[in-house]
């Protein structure tokens, strides 16, 4: 999608801070972040949310959560503890409109989020 700062990141368009890319993933640092360790792993590929994600899909899906388990231990909240969130849709909060995993980690978290 030519308009969206994901894809940018991703193609080298926009500045971002790359910790991991391969064909199907790409990870990096949120710009706003919300802990000590504030990640972003996202789909290569443009998927807008996970609404509107296919079957097709599943592969990239699974990828993205492995690649925030190895994402962990590497930033080393493995052991501690993170979250996994995504934001699908306006109620949930999501502001960018190309499926991205947040992985939150480095502090102590209350639940529910609000
Ligand atoms: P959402 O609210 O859609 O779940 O999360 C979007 C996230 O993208 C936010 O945490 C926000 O800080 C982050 N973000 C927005 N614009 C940029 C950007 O240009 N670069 C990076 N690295 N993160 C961004
Ligand atoms: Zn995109």
């Amino acid at each position: 999608m030519s308009d969206c700062i994901f894809c940018k990141i991703v193609a080298g368009e926009l500045p971002g801070e790359i910790l991991y890319q391969d064909d199907l993933v790409a990870v990096f640092k949120d710009l706003n972040p919300k802990g000590p360790v504030h990640i972003l792993i996202i789909p290569t590929k443009h998927i807008k949310s996970v609404a509107d994600s296919t079957s097709g899909d599943k592969i990239i899906f699974g990828e993205l959560i492995y690649r925030a388990k190895i994402m962990a231990q590497e930033l080393g909240v493995a052991e501690n503890g993170f979250r996994l969130i995504i934001n699908n849709g306006r109620d949930a909060g999501q502001t960018v409109d190309h499926v991205h995993v947040h992985l939150i980690g480095g502090r102590i978290m209350s639940w529910p989020p609000g």
